[in-house]
């Protein structure tokens, strides 16, 4: 099988690294085919598609969309997007200056908390121009006020917690209309970690497909066996394509690696027959 990572991200959005070491990255880890799948932005990628000509790995434009679901905030992979389409890139503005005025909203919310200047000191840590809750995780982390990442989400960046203010992503069927018309697959990210009932991951898997998307991340760097069992037989259920990818973001306490993810299960449609190779 060839080696395949179909979501990962640049220091356009939360990861670390910039998108010329992260194609070096992965290249150097074994990786043939890579999507660059940033949270609401492609800005990375015309310099990532040249750069990846240069050292021979195959590049998939991609792109990580935020979307509303009821109460759920979920995430739409899109893949081999035409990084020029207007439709597109108008959706991903309208989250782009929503999360400008979200993280002048956080900001106040943690500041409320007694945190000093938390917009200035976040602002640091932004590489790109985009901001998101991560970049105010790693403030927290370096302010000393958080040992790790993980334990400022829990303290202050969910629910009703100080540092949160819920999302107002477009809907999941416009984001698969943006991803369509830019003529990409639209794939749900990270299906286990919604914290879903199955029945309620099925409702939205289908309305998913009734808008028009065609399939689903079985495989991340961190889905369990089980997990992956029961991914599969939601695909096979629903006939979506599956997609595998590591979410890999280049924070230096993560184990998450490239290069390393396990194949998907045989019986299923694998994403990759849709492109070139
Ligand atoms: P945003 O899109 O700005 O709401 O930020 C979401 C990002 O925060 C995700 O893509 C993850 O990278 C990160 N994130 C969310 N929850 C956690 C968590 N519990 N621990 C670490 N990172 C998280
Ligand atoms: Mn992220
Ligand atoms: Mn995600
Ligand atoms: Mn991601």
């Amino acid at each position: 099988m060839i080696n395949c990572d179909f979501h990962s991200h640049t220091n356009y959005s939360d990861g670390f690294l910039s998108p010329i070491e992260l194609l070096d990255y992965a290249k150097s880890s074994g990786v043939k085919n890579l999507a660059i799948t940033d949270h609401d932005t492609i800005n990375a990628l015309p310099q990532a598609q040249k750069y990846a000509q240069e050292i021979g790995l195959n590049l998939i434009t991609g792109v990580e969309i935020s979307a509303s679901w009821r109460q759920y905030d979920i995430h739409i992979v899109g893949l081999n997007i035409d990084i020029k389409n207007p439709t597109l890139i108008q959706g991903l503005k309208r989250h782009q200056d929503f999360r400008a005025e979200r993280a002048i909203k956080m900001a106040r919310g943690l500041a409320n908390a007694g945190i000093k200047n938390p917009y200035e000191k976040t602002l640091k840590f932004v590489k790109q121009g985009m901001i998101t809750r991560t970049h105010f995780a790693q403030m927290l982390v370096n302010e000393g006020i958080c040992k790790d990442i993980k334990t400022v989400f829990k303290r202050y960046l969910v629910g009703n917690l100080a540092g949160n203010v819920k999302g107002e992503w477009a809907d999941i069927t416009e984001v698969v209309h943006w991803i369509n018309s830019a003529g990409g697959v639209a794939i749900i990210a990270h299906p286990t970690r919604y914290k879903m009932t199955h029945n309620k991951l099925k409702t939205l898997t289908q309305t998913f497909k009734n808008a028009g998307g065609k399939g689903i991340e079985i495989m991340t760097a961190t889905t369990k066996s089980y997990e992956i069992e029961k991914m599969t037989h939601l695909a096979l259920e629903l006939d979506l394509v599956a997609s595998s990818g590591s979410d890999y973001h280049g924070w230096d306490n993560s184990f998450v690696k490239m290069g390393r993810l396990k194949p998907l299960p045989s019986n299923i449609q694998a994403i990759w027959n849709y492109f070139d190779n």
